[in-house]
């Protein structure tokens, strides 16, 4: 089978591999059916270090379950599944108090990679995976479109808001433009926030999120970007969602709550951490980390999905081949597309 390899920076190819095996009771190999590159995805493709030959970091797919272990129950071959990103186990301590993107007993294996192939093993099946009703043609592209958001992006901008307790009524800020942050505008929206703030400066990209709930846009950045948030929300935010990974991200963030403001953090951090005094004088409450996606897509987002009430398909704006995903890295990294999608069969 075919599998995406990063082979310098700035480049990706394909490869020929083994199909892959059952290695564990609990696992499930999938035909993959829709894929995509993941921003996280553009600090490997990126990388000037990086290993000709490294697998790539792709992590969302939704598929064909083609073959399971012994253990798992809930899923059967022929079955459409959504491929979460994460592998919770559905019993430890932190997956029942709904983070299972960190599960207890999934340390260090919680996270897919090598997913931009034409099959996966997906490791911890029986709970993590979330079986979509009937086949994909049942279903139009747009809405195969929103069920691959499901594996990760609308999951992990829920996440954001859902960590930052955004509540009815609540002022809120959206740090990033891209899938995560279009993701964080739907679920800010979903729980009942009164306005939202989209800070971006590309005119795509504040449409479609004025199209999905937010009430505003800055394009402004730095100490201009915070003046701006707060002269339209008329004092400070009550919650900032980052969608980054940076420490502008972060600063942008800290700098439009209020004193007593929540930051949710969903971007995958690439900067030094701060020391946890230096939001004293703020009395800030900060939390983030990797999305709840199994939780979330089971207990509301696959139904919200499946009724038409949230649209986040829309995040893809282009669609590729297998054989074309270096072009489809490529315009995600010109910024050309806010998502790109691979389509395999
Ligand atoms: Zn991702
Ligand atoms: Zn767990």
């Amino acid at each position: 089978m075919k599998k995406t390899v990063y082979t310098k920076a700035g480049q990706v190819g394909l490869i020929e591999v083994e199909h892959p095996q059952i290695i564990e009771a609990d696992d499930a190999i999938i035909r993959i059916v829709r894929t995509c590159v993941c921003g996280s995805d553009l600090w490997s493709y990126r990388n000037p270090d990086i290993e000709a030959g490294h697998q790539n970091s792709g992590h969302e797919a939704i598929g064909i379950v083609e073959a399971i272990g012994d253990a798992v129950t809930t899923v059967k071959p022929g079955d459409f599944v959504i491929a979460p990103f994460t592998h919770g186990c559905g019993e430890c301590d932190a997956c029942r108090a709904g983070y299972d993107g960190t599960c207890d007993h999934h340390i260090g294996t919680n996270w897919s990679d090598g997913v931009q192939a034409e099959y996966m093993r997906f490791e911890y099946a029986n709970w993590a995976l979330v079986k979509i009703p009937g086949q994909p043609s049942d279903y139009t592209e747009a809405m195969l479109k929103s069920f691959l958001t499901l594996a990760d992006v609308m999951p992990t901008g829920y996440h954001a808001a859902r960590v930052a307790n955004v509540q009815k009524g609540d002022k809120v800020v959206v740090i990033g433009d891209g899938a995560v942050g279009q993701c964080a505008v739907i679920a800010a929206k979903m729980r009942g926030a009164s306005q939202i703030v989209l800070m971006s400066r590309h005119e795509d990209r504040q449409k479609m999120a004025l199209e999905s709930g937010a009430t505003a846009v800055v394009a402004e950045r730095g100490e201009e970007g915070i003046a701006k948030v707060r002269e339209i929300l008329g004092g400070g935010a009550d919650a900032a969602l980052e969608c980054v990974g940076t420490e502008a991200a972060i600063d942008q963030a800290l700098g439009v709550l209020h004193n007593g403001g929540r930051l949710g953090f969903v971007g995958v951090p690439h900067y030094s951490n701060r020391a946890l005094g230096s939001t004293f004088a703020q009395n800030l409450t900060i939390a983030g980390g990797a999305a709840s996606v199994t939780t979330y897509d089971k207990q509301f987002l696959l139904k919200a999905v499946l009724d038409g009430d949230i649209n986040p398909g829309r995040v893809f704006t282009s669609s590729y081949k297998l054989e074309d995903i270096d072009q489809a890295y490529k315009d995600m990294d010109e910024r050309k597309t806010i998502k790109a999608m691979i389509v395999i069969d």
